[in-house]
């Protein structure tokens, strides 16, 4: 089967890199892809946005299956469009990817299907959410209602930030992101992020992963799309799994197919782990990136048959194996992000760093010029490694990044450091 990846991440490369290890796979190409992902997928010249562009790649390219892998082209209704062109595709409809694209929606489902979540109020105007915000105790949290790339949430510990953030939304921050508001409750615990494949009517669990979202070390700094992350995670004891399982995901998976807008994907759902069990905190409706890095590395089934049995709708016959093993990845990101920073700035030794034993290097913002390799984004590198626990993971992630000649990077140092503390305590 040829398989057409849709993204240019970390995450797709993880993914590229698992699929290509399927026997089942014929050809795999990747759109827009990057660097890394051009050592083992062919990049396919296609504007990801023109659905027909992609369409008729497909066609033309006798494609058995899409893979998307990031949330821009799913809430675009990508794979409703190859649906129609009946090309088999891995990812949510539009309808589905809501409960990504609009918090709003995915608060009212949680409350219609009974779904533990923080308690919340919708306001489409800046004087009913002010007036909201002044029962509410502090901290209280903020949210613009649309894709925001994680930049649309403001934990406010003070009412003059509440407000700052509700107008920032309603003045076009978040641009028509930002047209709606959504307060919430701030909920206390432990964050974990939990992914299932659903096939439309059934939930397969696969692990899960905690990340580190601040840029810093000790979790400082401003808020990034990820700079690390590890799995398993040791807080979602097999309890609290089961509980996320019957308490968050199967009733998603019921709700949504009895609304007639069944989700088939995978379902990513970042969970506080609250003294009273697990409550959402949001969906993602895809891999998440750093998240899907460790999970390859974990994943020991072939992950191509897992996306065809989600696609078609039988996972229910379905089964995934995992290492026992720990996986950790450290993103090195160019100095300066997630404010501005310097683009193109060169990279090497990395296969210096990739000897190390146990280690997978993972592209984000790469490109090549000529035989040099350069950072042209934010994020850049996923350094990836398994290991019996958390800590013997980072050991050998950090050995490698020691070996990466990139003046023009940094990581954070202490990626891992809750599981790791918790494996010292024994
Ligand atoms: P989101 O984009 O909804 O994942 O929010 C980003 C981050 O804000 C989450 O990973 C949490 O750390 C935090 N957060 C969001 N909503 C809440 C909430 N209701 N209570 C506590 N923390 C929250």
């Amino acid at each position: 089967m040829n398989v057409l990846l849709i993204g240019s991440g970390g995450r797709e490369h993880a993914l590229a890199w698992a699929i290509s290890a399927s026997p089942l796979l014929g050809r795999i190409y990747c759109a827009p892809g990057n660097a890394g992902i051009a050592e083992i997928a062919e990049i396919a010249d296609i504007d990801i946005d023109n659905h027909a562009a992609v369409i008729q790649f497909c066609i033309d390219n006798d494609i058995g299956l899409v893979v998307v892998g990031p949330e821009g082209p799913l809430v675009a209704g990508l794979a409703d469009d190859l649906a129609a062109a009946r090309i088999k595709v891995f990812g949510p409809s539009k309808a589905a990817a809501r409960l990504e694209g609009s918090k709003g929606f995915t608060k009212d489902f949680c409350a219609e299907f009974g779904i533990p979540t923080a308690a919340y109020r919708r306001c489409r105007d800046a004087s009913s959410a002010l007036a909201y915000l002044a029962e509410q105790p502090l901290p209280v949290v903020v949210k613009a209602d649309g894709l925001a790339a994680g930049k649309g949430v403001v934990i406010a510990e003070t009412r003059e930030q509440a407000t700052a953030a509700v107008e920032a939304c309603f003045s076009g921050a978040f641009g028509a992101a930002g047209a709606e508001v959504v307060i919430e409750e701030c909920m206390v615990g432990e964050e974990a992020s939990f992914f299932a494949l659903v096939d439309g009517t059934h939930a397969l669990p696969m692990a899960a992963a905690q990340d580190h979202k601040r840029a810093f070390d000790g979790e400082q700094g401003p808020n990034t799309g990820g700079m690390g992350a590890y799995s398993p995670a040791p807080v979602m004891t097999p309890e609290i799994s089961k509980r996320t399982m019957d308490e968050i995901i199967w009733p998603t998976v019921h709700g949504m197919a009895a609304r007639g807008t069944p989700f088939k994907g995978v379902l990513f759902a970042g969970l506080m782990i609250t003294a009273d069990g697990p409550k959402l905190i949001e969906y993602n409706v895809r891999f998440g990136d750093p998240e899907a890095q460790v999970l390859m590395m974990r994943l020991k089934s072939d992950l191509l048959p897992a996306l065809i049995a989600t696609a078609d709708g039988v996972l229910k016959t379905f089964d995934l194996r995992w290492h026992d093993d720990a996986a950790l990845t450290v993103v090195m990101a160019s100095k300066g992000y997630p404010g501005s920073y310097a683009k193109g700035t060169p990279i090497g030794a990395l296969d210096t760093a990739r000897a190390v034993p146990g280690v997978e290097l993972f592209h984000a913002g790469t490109a090549r010029e000529g035989d040099q390799l350069r950072a042209v984004g934010g994020r850049v590198l996923n350094v990836t490694a398994r290991g019996k626990t958390v800590g013997e993971a980072q050991r050998a992630a950090y050995e490698a990044v020691a070996k990466i000649d990139w003046p023009g990077g940094f990581c954070r140092k202490d990626i891992g450091w809750r599981a790791i503390e918790r494996e010292k305590k024994g």
